[in-house]
């Protein structure tokens, strides 16, 4: 049977063109559909903005800073309109180099919703195409709980689009969202209060980690709240107001929910033809991307894998590859790196503390925490850390984790050594390069033996 495309990718975000690219440059005809902007969550509301708004929020510490290096600093003001219009101007270049992406590379994009209609149809706005494969790259949304009058709160969609820069600010949750905009909105000069409904933020990462991330954070004025729940929310004269399960309320100008992201999948037609999505709605894959139906995969958030644009990229070169290629490629999700941009930032590569001593038993732990040279001049009191995760049995480092500036430049250079299995002693070896904060994790010698 001739289809109209050997391809039909939904969802032109980092998994979906890339998948597309890398598709079309191996021979295939292939069209993407995009209901909203080319570049999907990282480049337009997500990692990217979020990363610009942490660069404009951090300049309040440095001009703090500058002071005891000898500089005068006039009184800074910030000026949030410029902030908003100027990020604004680089998304919309980058939407236009993704679209030049796609057309340089032959891929034909409708720029309306798909729906899949079966195995190798899609409907495309008022268009029925088809395909030899459908590849669903459609992310994830964020999702917030059930509370009254949540429609007045904002999520990380509206966050990148408000008129006025809130004075008074509120966030739930306690995962990479939260902290990174609880330490932005803190940075720009407004009064934070970080909500988490457990013990700890940063659920998941090693607890050396969640701890000094709480601590550094708290430090710089987020008032973090644990064992808070929000009960409701009100509009009042003056803002709004949140009520917390303890009967306590917080008035705010901005209520912001950061409590986790859903997989993209409701009313893509997937039951109907088959294909699986777990509890959540993820679309449930193989190691090589493939649904339960044989001509459609999945790549990105979507799958609920691992939710990083670089993993979503590197999914969707592996589905080319397989595909397209002749060379079926399983893309290996162990020891991914990743950052959180808190501040101070966070940079991690393979196994926690805990998850190491479930998997291997007997594990060393190496852990260095001191004041960064840069604050030796500065007023500041920001301390950086530094540990390696080591199996007793075979030297090897199952995990890094840093906290402190550049943390997230720090550990892509040792999440090569961590994924090549380099060992505690390759690592002894290796000359440190001084004096910067990285030179830490070559000269840890010393075995940490407390909790
Ligand atoms: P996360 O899953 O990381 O965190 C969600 C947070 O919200 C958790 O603290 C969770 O608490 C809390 N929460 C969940 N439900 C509720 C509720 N009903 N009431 C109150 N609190 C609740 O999600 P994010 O939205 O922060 O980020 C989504 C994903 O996006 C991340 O997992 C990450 O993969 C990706 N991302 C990566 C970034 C990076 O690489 N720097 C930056 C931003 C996002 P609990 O711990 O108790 O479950």
């Amino acid at each position: 049977m001739a289809f109209d495309y050997d391809l039909f990718v939904i969802g032109a975000g980092s998994g979906g063109v890339r998948a597309s690219r890398i598709s079309s440059s191996m021979g295939a005809k292939v069209a993407i559909a995009e209901e909203f902007r080319v570049g999907g969550t990282c480049v337009i509301r997500g990692c990217v903005p979020k990363k610009l708004f942490v660069y404009a929020s951090h300049f309040a510490e440095d001009f703090e800073d500058a002071e005891n290096y000898g500089w005068t600093v006039p009184k800074a003001k910030h000026d949030w309109k410029t902030l908003i219009r100027n990020k604004d101007t680089e998304i919309d270049r980058l939407n236009g180099i993704y679209h030049t992406i796609l057309s340089n590379n032959n891929v034909e994009l409708y720029e309306s919703r798909a729906t899949i209609l079966d195995k190798n149809t899609v409907q495309v706005g008022d268009k029925t195409v088809t395909a030899k494969y459908i590849l669903i790259a459609t992310g994830g949304t964020p999702t917030m709980p059930d509370v009254p009058g949540i429609e007045h709160a904002i999520s990380s969609n509206e966050v990148f689009h408000l008129d006025e820069m809130p004075k008074r600010v509120v966030v739930v949750g306690g995962g990479y969202i939260a902290v990174e905009f609880a330490g932005i909105f803190n940075g720009l000069g407004a009064d934070v209060i970080q909500l988490y409904r457990g013990e700890q933020i940063l659920r998941g990462f090693d607890h050396h980690v969640q701890a000094m991330v709480a601590q550094e954070i708290t430090k710089k004025g987020v008032d973090l709240r644990t064992h808070a729940n929000p009960a409701k929310i009100e509009k009042t004269a003056d803002g709004l107001a949140i009520t917390l399960e303890d009967g306590s309320v917080i008035e705010a100008d901005a209520i912001m929910y950061a409590t986790g992201r859903r997989p993209n999948t409701e009313g893509l037609g997937l039951e109907a033809v088959g294909v699986e999505t777990s509890l959540n709605g993820a679309v449930v894959v193989d190691a090589f991307s493939k649904t339960t139906v044989d001509s459609i995969y999945a790549v990105g958030d979507v799958t609920d894998r691992i939710a990083l644009t670089p993993v979503a990229i590197h999914e969707g070169m592996a589905f080319a590859e397989t595909v397209f290629g002749g060379k079926p490629r399983a893309f290996d999700h162990s020891n991914v790196p990743s950052a959180v941009f808190s501040q101070p930032p966070v940079g991690s590569v393979g196994l926690t503390e805990l998850e190491a001593r479930l998997q291997f038993g007997e594990v060393d732990i190496y852990k260095s925490e001191f004041r960064p040279m840069k604050q030796t001049l500065t007023q500041g009191s920001e301390r950086a850390m530094v540990k390696l995760i080591v199996d007793r049995a075979t030297d090897r480092v199952l995990g890094v984790h840093i906290v402190g500036a550049d943390a997230g430049e720090i550990i892509q250079g040792i999440g090569i050594a961590v994924k090549c299995g380099a060992t505690k002693e390759q690592f002894d070896a290796t000359v440190g390069v001084h004096p910067t904060l990285a030179e830490e994790i070559v000269t840890m010698r010393e075995k940490y033996t407390g909790d």
